[in-house]
């Protein structure tokens, strides 16, 4: 099944034409998650033809405002538009308020539910879990909560080679064999093992997103064999002090995050409004983590 992501915005809070603040969209199968919202999502949203009625989850890092300020209009268009999904929203606490006060005094009101759940800046906390996939927060270290969040898919049961099966084979069996047991027929004596009569299944894949942060070491453990990690790069490495200054990243400090985590893919994004190109972000990256790419508007990339 098709796991990606659409990177809908990548610059960081001072706004500039050639970039939209933070906002990515995950799709898994025919779900699609909305990961911050920075102001203007909605009309890049339909400029990528985005069919909104899927995303019924938003996952918010941070009430920094290139995170979240994007997020009242959505909800109010979808509302406009006479969206009736309910609507799932992942994110520090206070966000619910924020979006009570801003529609109290609108006077709208909404033809859907909001379902809140509250990120713990703290420790992990699983904040989704369904058939399709499980969803960590990461705590981050900036200058207020933030959270990042793990997606890992679910790994597909063993796929039945049915033909190999004698006819009428007890349906019971038939979920042994799936779930990687041996079955016997108690009546011959013959074993029927799970590796003959069953291929391997869609393996579980995994996405961790990581933006906006401090180098931290303490994240790796969490993030270990994760397949691909978007790590924000706001800052070239000539800039480091002002990325410690700011409770932000360099490439190398991403990329060193993604090397230690054994990911198999970097993302890097979320650049400062000082680079007119990334080509720096881009090198300085490679010398550590070699499968680094650089977040682009519009790109989708498999994860
Ligand atoms: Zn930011
Ligand atoms: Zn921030």
């Amino acid at each position: 099944m098709n796991f990606e992501l659409l990177v809908i915005g990548t610059g960081s809070a001072t706004p500039v034409l050639e970039h939209n603040p933070s906002a990515y969209l995950l799709t898994y199968d025919n779900e699609q998650f909305l990961i911050d919202c920075g102001e203007g999502t909605q009309f890049r949203i339909l400029e990528y033809k985005v069919r909104s009625s899927r995303i019924r989850h938003i996952f918010i890092s941070h009430l920094h405002g290139d995170h979240y300020f994007g997020l009242v209009g959505l909800i109010s268009s979808w509302n406009l538009n006479q969206r009736k999904e309910d609507l799932t929203i992942y994110a520090p606490k206070e966000l619910a308020e924020i979006l009570t006060i801003q529609f109290k005094h609108s006077h709208t009101f909404l033809h859907f539910k909001i379902n809140f759940v509250a990120t713990n800046p703290n420790e992990p906390l699983l904040v989704l879990d369904n058939q399709l996939l499980s969803v960590e927060s990461i705590p981050l270290v900036h200058r207020i909560d933030c959270c990042g969040f793990l997606f890992r898919t679910k790994a597909a049961k063993r796929k039945l080679l049915a033909e190999k099966l004698p006819e009428n084979f007890p349906i019971p069996y038939i979920k042994m064999l799936k779930d990687g047991l041996d079955v016997e027929d108690e009546l011959t004596g013959k074993i029927y093992k799970s590796e003959d009569y069953t291929t391997i299944g869609t393996p579980s894949r995994s996405f961790a997103y990581c933006s906006d942060t401090a180098y931290n070491e303490q994240m790796v453990s969490q993030l270990q064999d994760v397949n691909t990690i978007f790590h924000e790069a706001t800052f070239v490495e000539s800039e480091l002090k002002r990325a410690e200054y700011t409770n932000h990243s360099t490439a190398i400090q991403a990329a060193t995050i993604a090397k230690k985590a054994n990911a198999e893919q970097l993302i890097i994004g979320h650049y400062s409004s000082r680079y007119k190109t990334l080509e720096t972000h881009l090198t300085e990256a490679k010398q550590v983590f070699e499968n680094t790419h650089l977040a682009l508007e519009g790109v989708t990339y498999k994860l």
